[in-house]
């Protein structure tokens, strides 16, 4: 079985230019040492397409998977083996439909169906149900607290594969939650064990405690930004980034299951 995390952004995502303190090749080191054999890296809204960390995770051993967490109608999904000048053409739903039978070659998984922010899919991950491969079960959850087992249940009825992943934000997150998969280290391999449901979730919850401190760090950031005076930017608060003119669904995006 190869190890394999899928939702993971570096210090190169347009949305976390400032607060994300590793690199592709940081993050693949991490990887190297928690024996992980896939690694993909999802940035929002950009494919990371630099070669020579690609060559790098060869090199020890990983096979890195370029991906994007694209936000399509507001909603966040993962496209996986697309280049990014093909992923900034897709802005709806239809378009990635469209995208999708004409490259059978690409991957859709859709992250956090159910949790909290409105950049999650909820019914949309039902009205396109042949759009996506498989769900994610995220990382971020707690004991009694789990939007996963809405996931869990409604992917069964729809009988659809479920990866897990730490949508990495921060690198002691990598391996909280992953994917087992019956592949050979191949794209080709992966995509078809993925679809075919030969894949296992290996997770468990976060503390309570560090549950606590993530919810206080969002709620923190929608308090300062209901009551600033004037739109936040990076100088308002250090973790944001240089986005101007937040919304409160910026901030749940930039603040999401850290
Ligand atoms: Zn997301
Ligand atoms: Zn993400």
């Amino acid at each position: 079985m190869l190890k394999a995390e899928l939702h993971a952004h570096i210090n190169a995502d347009p949305h976390h230019l400032k607060n994300i303190n590793y690199s592709a090749f940081q993050l693949i080191d991490e990887a190297v040492k928690q024996n992980f054999n896939i690694l993909a890296i999802t940035c929002h809204d950009c494919v990371y397409e630099d070669k020579s960390a690609e060559e790098y995770a060869k090199k020890k051993g990983i096979l890195l998977i370029k991906g994007i967490e694209r936000t399509i109608e507001g909603k966040h999904v993962l496209i996986y083996n697309i280049f990014n000048r093909e992923a900034q053409k897709i802005h709806t739903f239809e378009e990635l439909k469209q995208f999708k039978q004409n490259h059978s070659k690409i991957l859709v998984i859709a992250p956090h169906p159910f949790h909290w922010t409105p950049v999650c899919l909820k019914n949309k991950v039902i009205r396109y149900v042949e759009l996506f491969d498989a769900w994610e079960y995220s990382w971020y959850y707690t004991y009694g607290i789990n939007p996963n087992q809405k996931t869990v249940r409604l992917a069964q009825q729809f009988h659809k594969p479920i990866v897990g992943c730490s949508d990495v934000h921060r690198i002691e997150n990598l391996g909280k939650t992953y994917t087992l998969i019956d592949a050979e280290p191949t794209i080709n391999s992966v995509f078809a064990a993925i679809k075919e449901n030969r894949v296992k979730v290996v997770t468990k919850p976060l503390s309570w405690i560090k549950f606590a401190v993530i919810v206080a760090y969002i709620l923190k950031a929608i308090v300062g930004e209901m009551t600033s005076t004037h739109s936040i930017s990076e100088s308002d608060s250090p973790f944001l980034s240089s986005q101007k003119n937040l919304k409160i669904e910026d901030i749940f995006s930039l603040c999401e299951f850290r």
